[in-house]
C-alpha cells in the first residue's frame, strides 16, 4: 500500500516532526531518506523524510512542496536494517533513522567547504619574461604554480609570501585561471604514516584468515545475476537476504590478547579491496587511540580510510561521512554508529573487542552494533568477522551452535608465555597485615622488583574517587546522593563529596552532619583510584605514579599525553579505571596489579561472573607483551570463584562451560532471550502503578510459555530523582516477545512524568 502521510524533520525546528501529505506526483520518487521542500509557517523550508504512514491524527496537513535530491541519503538496504532495528528492538523507526545518519547530515546545516583554487594556464614565453621584468613577485608565485596542476590561493599566498589580490591580478591578464574547488577537511591534517607490509602469518593465522576469506569470497557475485529467495528463518529472526549469493556465517576469532587478530584483519580487508569491496572495522569508542587508528592508517592508501570517531568537528564529520556515500573510501573505522556507514559495496564488517558492552547504545534504539553489524552483513550479503580475547557468552553460544564459524588462536606470536597469575587471599591479607591495606605484601614486593628492574607497572580499580562511602561510626550516618539511590564517593583531592550517577556535589563535611550528633570522628571507606595512588606513593616516594580516570581526565589530549609518557619511560607506575584495560601495547609493563578483583562480582546481575572474567583477563593481557615475561597479581577476597580461578588459567572454555550451565538452569541469555523493560516515574507511587499496569497488560498478550516477573524496583532503585521498577521478559523466541512488547506498549498512555523503556538483549540489568 502506497502511504499517504511523511513524517518529516524540518531544518529549523529540529526535534520535532511534522506530518506532511504526499502528493501524486511525489508518490513514487519520495522515500525515507529524502531529502524534501516543505511548506513551513508562511516561508518554505527544507527538510528530510525519517518516517511514512497512511493516517495522521491531525486533520488540516500541508503537502510536500518537492523533492530535493534524487539520491536518498539512505540506501535502501540501511533503510531495511533500520526497518528490521524498529522491529527487534521495539523502537520508532523514527528513532533508528536518526542513529543511521548523523546529525550533521541529517540537518544538512553544514556543507562542503568551498576554496579559491588557482591553475596554470598555458603561457608564452614571451608573457613570462615581461612577468618577470615587470612584477617579479608575481612571477615567482607563477613559478612555484607552474609546477603543480594546482593549489588552493591560501596555500599559494603563503608559499609565494603575496596576498589573494596579486593572485587576482594575475587571474585578470589571464595568466592563471581562478575556480572554487571543495576542499576536504582533513582530520588527521596531512599527518603521514610509515607504511607497513603484510606479515607472514604464523599457522594459526593462516587458518584463521582462511576462514574470513572464504567468508569475502562467498559474497561475490559470480553470476552477477542475483534471484530474489523467499524469507528464511534466521537466527537474526526478520531479517533476510535478497540475492542468491551465499549469506556466510559470521566468523568469530576468539584469540589470546596478542595472537596478532589485528594482522589478520588488515589481511582480510586487503583481500576485499582487491575484489572492490569496502570494509567497515568496529573498534570501541575508547580503542579509538592513534595507536590502533595508525595500523590501519599505515598499511592501505591514505585516501581510501576515513576515520570516524567522536572528537571530529561537525564539519570534518560531513565531509567523511558524504565522501563515504560517493563510494570515495574504502575503510571506515569507527565506533558503535560506525556500522551504518554507507559504504557502496560492502563486502566486510570486522568487529573487534565483540564483547564490548560500549558497542550497546543506552539510549532508544538500544541496539547492540555488533549484532546490527551481523544483520548488516546477512541483508548486504557480506562477510562479518567478530574477535575478542573473551567473546561475549551469547557470541561463544552462536558459535557453538553452528551459527558462527569459530576460530581458535590459542598463542600469543611467537609463542610468548600468557603472563602468570597469581592470586592473594585477602582475606589472609587481613589478618597478616592486621587490617586492610591497599597493597597485600606480595603485591607490593612485587612492584618493589620490578621498579628496581626499570620495568613499568599498571595497577588497575575499576572505581574512580578517595572513598566509597563516608559514614559516622558514632551515629550510624552515611552520606547518600539525595537524588539517588546510591552512597556519594569522597574525592579527597577535591575535599568533595560526589554522586557517579548524577554528579550531586557538596563539600566533604569535617564533622558528622546529622544535627544531633556532630562527631568530627567521620570516617572513609571502601577505596577508589586516588586512594591507591595515595598508597603507592606513599609507599614508593621515589616512583612516578600517575593515576587516569575520567577524574583526571579533563583535556582530549591528556589520553593521548599521558600514553606517551607511559611508553616512551617518563611513568613508572599508572593506577587507573577500565581507561587503560583496553588493547595497548606496552613492551616495558611486566607487571599488572589488580587491586580488587571482586568489585564486578557483586553486581546484582547475571553477567556479573562474565564481567570479571573479561576483565581480569583483559587486564592481564597488558603484562608481558616484550621480550620479558610478564606478571598479575590478582588481590580477591572470593579468590575460589570460578571467574576468577579460570582467568587465571587463561581458561576461557572452561569459563564458557560452568557459565553457560548457570545461564541454562536459571533460564538467563543465551539460553533464553530477554527484554528489560523499565518504568521511571518521579514518584515511588506512580512507578509502582503504572509498572504493575502494565505487567497485567502484558500478561494478555505474551505467549504463555514466556517468562514474565512481576515489577520490582530496579536495583538502582532512584537515579536523579526517578523511581524505577523492573519488568524482566524472557522467551525462547525473541521475535515473538518484542512483537507482544511493541503492542502494548504502543496502545499504553502514559502521563508525560512516566516514561518507559524498553531494552532488549540488555548488557546490564542494574
Ligand atoms: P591482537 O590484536 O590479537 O591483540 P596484534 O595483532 O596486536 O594481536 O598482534 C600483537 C603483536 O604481534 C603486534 O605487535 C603485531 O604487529 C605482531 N604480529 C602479529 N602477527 C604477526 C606475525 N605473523 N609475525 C610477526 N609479528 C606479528
Ligand atoms: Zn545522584
Amino acid at each position: 500500500m502506497k502511504s499517504a502521510i511523511a513524517k518529516v524533520v524540518v531544518d529549523i525546528a529540529l526535534d520535532r516532526e511534522f506530518d506532511y501529505r504526499i502528493p501524486a506526483h511525489l508518490a513514487t520518487v519520495l522515500r525515507i531518506g529524502s531529502r524534501v521542500q516543505v511548506p513551513f509557517g508562511s516561508r518554505t523550508t527544507q527538510g528530510y523524510v525519517v518516517g511514512l504512514a497512511e493516517s495522521s491524527p491531525h486533520p488540516q496537513l500541508k503537502e510536500i512542496g518537492d523533492v530535493v535530491s534524487k539520491q536518498p541519503l539512505l540506501t535502501d538496504k540501511i533503510l531495511e536494517l533500520t526497518r528490521w532495528m524498529g522491529r527487534y528492538y521495539c523502537c520508532p523507526v523514527e528513532l533508528c533513522v536518526k542513529c543511521a545518519l548523523p546529525e550533521v547530515v541529517r540537518k544538512s546545516k553544514i556543507s562542503w567547504k568551498e576554496r579559491q583554487f588557482v591553475r596554470p594556464v598555458k603561457l608564452t614565453l614571451d608573457d613570462l619574461a615581461k612577468l618577470a621584468k615587470r612584477a617579479p613577485k608575481q612571477f615567482h608565485a607563477l613559478e612555484i604554480l607552474r609546477k603543480t596542476d594546482g593549489m588552493f590561493v591560501v596555500q599559494l599566498c603563503e608559499q609565494a609570501g603575496i596576498d589573494a589580490a596579486a593572485i587576482k591580478v594575475l587571474a585578470k591578464k589571464g595568466f592563471v585561471e581562478l575556480t572554487d574547488k571543495v576542499e576536504e577537511r582533513d582530520p588527521f591534517g596531512g599527518e603521514v604514516f610509515l607504511p607497513t607490509e603484510p606479515l607472514a602469518l604464523m599457522p594459526d593465522q593462516v587458518k584463521s584468515l582462511a576462514l574470513c576469506i572464504a567468508a569475502i569470497d562467498a559474497t561475490i557475485c559470480r553470476s552477477g545475476v542475483p534471484a530474489a529467495t523467499g524469507p528464511t528463518p534466521t537466527d537474526h529472526d526478520g531479517a533476510t537476504a535478497s540475492t542468491s549469493r551465499t549469506v556466510p556465517k559470521p566468523v568469530l576469532i576468539h584469540g589470546v590478547t596478542g595472537s596478532g587478530k589485528t594482522e589478520i584483519y588488515l589481511q582480510a580487508i586487503e583481500h576485499a579491496l582487491r575484489h572492490g569491496k569496502d570494509s567497515i572495522v568496529l573498534v570501541p569508542e575508547i580503542s579509538l587511540t592513534p595507536q590502533t587508528v595508525e595500523r590501519f592508517r599505515a598499511r592501505f592508501p591514505q585516501q581510501q580510510i576515513t576515520v570516524l570517531h567522536s572528537h571530529l568537528s561537525e564539519g570534518e564529520r560531513h565531509d567523511q561521512w558524504h565522501k563515504i556515500r560517493a563510494g570515495q573510501s574504502h575503510i571506515v573505522i569507527g565506533a558503535r554508529s560506525a556500522v551504518f556507514a554507507p559504504v557502496p559495496a560492502l563486502g566486510l564488517i570486522v568487529v573487534d573487542e565483540e564483547h564490548e558492552t560500549s558497542y550497546k547504545q543506552d539510549e532508544a534504539p538500544r541496539y547492540n552494533a555488533r549484532d546490527v553489524a551481523v544483520v548488516r552483513g546477512k541483508l548486504e550479503c557480506a562477510a562479518v568477522v567478530l574477535g575478542s580475547a573473551t567473546p561475549a557468552i551469547e557470541s561463544f553460544y552462536n558459535a557453538h551452535h553452528g551459527r558462527y564459524v569459530l576460530s581458535a588462536l590459542p598463542r600469543r606470536v611467537d609463542h610468548r608465555q600468557m603472563p602468570v597469575m597469581r592470586i592473594v587471599d585477602m582475606r589472609q591479607e587481613v589478618l597478616r597485615q592486621k587490617g586492610l591495606h591497599v597493597l597485600s605484601l606480595r603485591l607490593r614486593n612485587a612492584i618493589e622488583a620490578r621498579l628496581a628492574k626499570n620495568e613499568q607497572v599498571i595497577l588497575f580499580l575499576n572505581r574512580r574517587g578517595y572513598a566509597t562511602h563516608m559514614f559516622c561510626p558514632k551515629c550510624g550516618y552515611v552520606a547518600e546522593c539525595p537524588n539517588c539511590s546510591v552512597k556519594l564517593t569522597y574525592h579527597r583531592k577535591a575535599a568533595q563529596l560526589a554522586c557517579h550517577l548524577c554528579g550531586e556535589i557538596r563539600p566533604a563535611p569535617k564533622v558528622c552532619p546529622n544535627p544531633d550528633c556532630r562527631d568530627p570522628a567521620i570516617r572513609y571507606s571502601g577505596m577508589g583510584t586516588e586512594k591507591v595512588e595515595a598508597a603507592i606513593q606513599a609507599a614508593f616516594p621515589k616512583a612516578r605514579v600517575q593515576r587516569m580516570d575520567s577524574d583526571i581526565m579533563t583535556r582530549k589530549s591528556l589520553y593521548r599525553e599521558i600514553f606517551r609518557d607511559f611508553r616512551i619511560g617518563k611513568i613508572d607506575i599508572l593506577v587507573g579505571t577500565q581507561m587503560i584495560a583496553k588493547g595497548l601495547h606496552f613492551p616495558n609493563v611486566t607487571l599488572v596489579g589488580i587491586i580488587y578483583a571482586d568489585m564486578a562480582l557483586h553486581m546484582p546481575d547475571f553477567r556479573a561472573g562474565e564481567r570479571t572474567f573479561q576483565l581480569l583477563v583483559q587486564v592481564a593481557g597488558r603484562a608481558g607483551r616484550g621480550d620479558v615475561e610478564g606478571e598479575v597479581v590478582v588481590q580477591s577476597f572470593t579468590p575460589f570463584h570460578p571467574a576468577i580461578q579460570h582467568a587465571r588459567q587463561h581458561d576461557y572454555l572452561g569459563f564458557y562451560d560452568q557459565e553457560i550451565e548457570f545461564r541454562q538452569q536459571l533460564h538467563y541469555p543465551p539460553a533464553t532471550r530477554l527484554v528489560c523493560l523499565t518504568v521511571r516515574a518521579k514518584t515511588e507511587e506512580k512507578a509502582i502503578f503504572f509498572s504493575a499496569a502494565l505487567v497485567r497488560e502484558l500478561r494478555k498478550h505474551i505467549a504463555g510459555t514466556d517468562l514474565l516477573s512481576e515489577a520490582t524496583p530496579a536495583p538502582l532503585a532512584k537515579v536523579q530523582n526517578n523511581y524505577r521498577y523492573q519488568i524482566i521478559a524472557r522467551s525462547p523466541q525473541i521475535m515473538r516477545l518484542t512483537e507482544a512488547i511493541a503492542k502494548v506498549v504502543t496502545s499504553t498512555k502514559l502521563p508525560p512524568d512516566v516514561t518507559l523503556a524498553v531494552d532488549v538483549d540488555p548488557v546490564s540489568l542494574l
